[in-house]
């Protein structure tokens, strides 16, 4: 798959009821602002998503990394961000390092068309 990079923990566990069935509108990215909250990153509990937010290390400067988000597998549901409409504040990310962008422009920029459904976990 293009744009994963090895999952680690923390990742999100999720509620155990929400799927994707089909390819979100939006999608959730992590940006540079990412401080990875010092390895106990806050946003994982909020995705409903199991194994859709996972830590990847930054391997010059270990024990540091950064939260990512698994395109196959966000459902768009803003649930990890902390901006709303109007400027409103929600619980998400407290440094504001999570943004929400077309599914198209994701697409376009990776030169790849996610699937509706997330792909089969290795091995089935
Ligand atoms: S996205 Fe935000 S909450 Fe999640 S690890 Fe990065 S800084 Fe922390
Ligand atoms: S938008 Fe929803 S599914 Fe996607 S990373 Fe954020 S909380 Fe998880």
């Amino acid at each position: 798959m293009i744009g994963i990079v090895e999952k680690h923990w923390p990742m999100s566990v999720g509620d155990g009821k929400a799927t994707r069935k089909k390819k979100p509108r939006i999608l959730a990215i992590t940006t540079d602002c990412c401080t990875g909250c010092a390895g106990s990153p806050a946003c994982i509990e909020y995705c409903p998503i199991e194994a859709c937010m996972f830590w990847v290390p930054d391997e010059d400067h270990t024990p540091f990394g950064r939260i990512e988000v698994d395109p196959y597998l966000c459902i768009g549901c803003q649930k990890c961000i902390s901006k709303g409409p109007d400027g409103a504040f929600l619980d998400g990310c407290p440094w504001d390092a999570i943004e929400m962008v077309p599914t198209e422009d994701w697409e376009a920029m990776h030169g790849v068309a996610l699937p509706d459904a997330p792909p089969p976990p290795p091995g089935q």
